[in-house]
């Protein structure tokens, strides 16, 4: 488990950016990995933690937020409508709200439930067609409908694609939300995280890094 080293990358990637640590939150990407390694990143003291799957979430979130006390957990995989009422319940942030009409669901069911969790807009930097996420010629248009849908908007969230430099990628998302007034950015996973904090994210997403590789099987 290298929690440490990961944090201590963390202290020098905001040094050399000339930004606080406390500016950035790091969230432990805990998808697919064996619940002892989870634990053991619980018991050095770590509470936030990402999913990207709501089933897989439910499955062992409910249990480990009775043990132990301020655990957040974000869901950053993508969303299904007729999932949005049980993902509102489990997660404390969701990072891929993709399309209009399931921003129209999060916003009903906020009316209905008087509770939200903090969202962040995904947006497919690469326009690759085997993600989702809003276009970037069409964010503008979406971030005021959520606005104008009372969405509680933390900012954007985008996943470069594999075999292209980041750091264009970060640096769009940055734009699109300086030029609309949003703060926050989810960006940066293991292999990039430095760099995405050199262009402002505010929360990295970091999974094999600290709990090692994910075996699927
Ligand atoms: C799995 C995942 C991560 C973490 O990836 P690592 O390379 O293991 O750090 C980050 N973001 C999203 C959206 C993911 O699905």
């Amino acid at each position: 488990m290298s929690l440490q080293e990961i944090e201590d990358r963390l202290s020098r990637a905001c040094a050399e950016a000339g930004r606080a640590r406390d500016e950035i939150a790091l969230i432990a990407v805990s998808k697919i990995q064996p619940l002892e390694r989870v634990e053991a990143v619980l018991e050095a003291g770590h509470r936030l933690f990402g999913e990207n799957r709501v089933q897989e979430a439910a499955g062992k979130w409910p249990d480990f937020k009775e043990r132990y006390e301020d655990v957040s957990v974000h869901l950053i995989g993508p969303l299904q409508s007729n999932k949005a009422r049980q993902a509102m319940e489990l997660f404390d942030a969701i990072h891929s709200v993709d399309r209009p009409k399931l921003a129209r669901t999060l916003a009903r069911l906020a009316d209905e439930t008087g509770h939200c969790p903090e969202l962040f807009i995904q947006v497919n930097t690469g326009e690759e067609e085997q993600k989702v996420g809003i276009l970037p010629a069409d964010a503008d248009t979406f971030i005021a409908e959520c606005r104008g849908l009372d969405l509680p908007l933390r900012g954007l969230m985008c996943i470069p694609p594999v075999d292209e430099t980041p750091a264009l990628h970060f640096a769009l998302l940055q734009k699109i939300a300086n030029r609309n007034g949003l703060t926050g950015l989810s960006m940066g996973m293991s292999g990039d995280f430095e760099q995405a904090i050199a262009f402002g994210a505010t929360h990295v997403r970091v999974g094999s890094a600290i709990f090692g590789d994910r075996v699927y099987d």
